[in-house]
């Protein structure tokens, strides 16, 4: 076989169908966020990011830096070993201490990725318990997915947020059947949010177990960070959270919380939890740091929340459509992905600006968009200029504008 021709094919059909990933050489600026260096091709230019997951700039965060800088120098760089082999450290006990109390769980247990957290804990419940059916919504993201394949348990998706077709396969199923329902609070691309209540309505009608991904929510919902099902009094009713680290906390890591059982379970059956290197003591002690500052300050959120609603007030001035959802994502509908790539590219070269094209397969064809992620370090001059660029290139571009709406 000619690996080397294989390879070079592969990536020519992939830059055809126009799904080849480019990936942006960012620096970004201590102290100046969401400002950053973008450099391509020897040249370099300043730019401004509206879309990244750092949702409210606690990557910067004075509390989050001195954490870190204090455990590098207490503890120097590595933790030196897997969890179970001289690699916990004091941070990573603190970090799931602290986690488990902003869920108002039993206990918590780290993982190096929220990716890794949803691979790892699907993949072992549904291997492990015996018979498990996983009912899971059919735009759960793509972790939980290859970590309900891996583990070869029985899968049944239902349809996205559909309460009567979940209901309907839960219905299919013996009451003795074990059954989990995976599922996420808001979805990351198009910013709706899942029906908690009456998933874990069904969910204690039909004896199943749950598990939300919170990862977009956590930080960013509820009185204290603990995500949508704190803000809707839900923890509780549910079995296993899981969020990340690394969006709106800043650092990088992913968890569940859940049961003292359930997490001691997953503790000991998990290869991806077991097998591998812990993180550095500074990363957990920087997570310490972020999610404490975040349990008792609600600034950060609420500066979140305005940026987004005056962006989305100021997108509907100029009749640029999104997808209306009760988030903090703002999709702007391109539909188009040649167009998505070329306004992304535009932007990028003539304004400073960098947004992502979210193009197939990470959105259904005829939906690419550009996904804008507002934060509190976004000043108003930044958004008059993102506002300004957008109208002239939907201008250029001739996209479908949206009625005015009556002010
Ligand atoms: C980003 C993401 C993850 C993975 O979290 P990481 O910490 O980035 O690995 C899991 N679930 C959803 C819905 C995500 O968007």
């Amino acid at each position: 076989m000619d690996y080397q021709g294989f390879f070079k094919e592969s990536l020519a059909r992939l830059r055809d169908e126009g799904n080849y990933r480019v990936f942006a050489d960012l620096e970004r600026h201590l102290g100046e966020f969401p400002k950053a260096t973008f450099r391509k091709d020897g040249a370099e230019r300043d730019v401004t990011i509206w879309c990244s997951n750092d949702y409210l700039g606690m990557g910067q965060h004075p509390d989050v830096l001195a954490a870190m800088h204090s455990a590098l120098d207490r503890s120097g760089a590595g933790a030196g070993g897997t969890r179970n082999i001289s690699g916990t450290t004091h941070d990573h006990v603190e970090l799931e201490a602290e986690l488990a109390d902003l869920h108002g769980k039993e206990a918590a247990l780290l993982f190096t990725s929220g990716y890794v957290s949803n691979w790892a804990t699907l993949g072992t419940l549904g291997a492990k318990i015996p018979g498990l059916v996983i009912l899971s919504d059919a735009l759960n993201h793509a972790s939980m997915i290859e970590g309900i394949r891996h583990s070869r348990a029985r899968c049944m998706v239902w349809k996205h947020n559909d309460l009567a077709d979940l209901e309907a396969k839960l219905a299919e199923l013996p009451q003795d059947t074990p059954k989990l329902i995976a599922f996420e609070s808001v979805y990351s691309m198009d910013g709706d949010i899942a029906p908690i209540e009456e998933i874990c309505d069904l969910a204690d009608k039909y004896n199943a177990m749950t598990y939300i991904d919170e990862v977009h929510a956590v930080g960013m919902y509820g009185p204290r960070g603990g995500g949508v099902a704190e803000r809707e009094g839900l923890m509780q009713r549910i079995d296993i959270i899981e969020g990340t680290l690394g969006k709106a906390f800043g650092v990088v890591g992913g968890y569940i919380t859940g049961s003292a059982e359930l997490i001691d379970f997953v503790r000991s059956f998990a290869s991806g939890f077991i097998f591998t290197t812990a993180l550095p003591p500074h990363v957990a002690a920087g997570a310490v740091a972020s999610i404490r500052h975040l349990k008792q300050s609600d600034a950060e959120r609420q500066g979140q929340q305005d940026r987004v609603a005056q962006l989305r007030a100021r997108l509907d001035e100029i009749g640029i459509g999104h997808i209306p959802n009760p988030s903090h994502i703002i999709p702007v509908m391109v539909g188009d992905p040649v167009k998505c790539k070329y306004i992304s590219d535009r932007l990028m070269a003539d304004h400073g600006i960098y947004i992502q094209p979210i193009n197939y397969p990470t959105v259904p064809k005829g939906t690419e968009r550009l996904r804008i992620t507002p934060s509190p370090v976004h000043t108003a001059e930044d958004m008059d200029r993102l506002v300004g660029a957008l109208k002239s290139l939907w201008g250029e571009c001739k996209l479908a504008r949206q009625p005015i709406a009556a002010q």
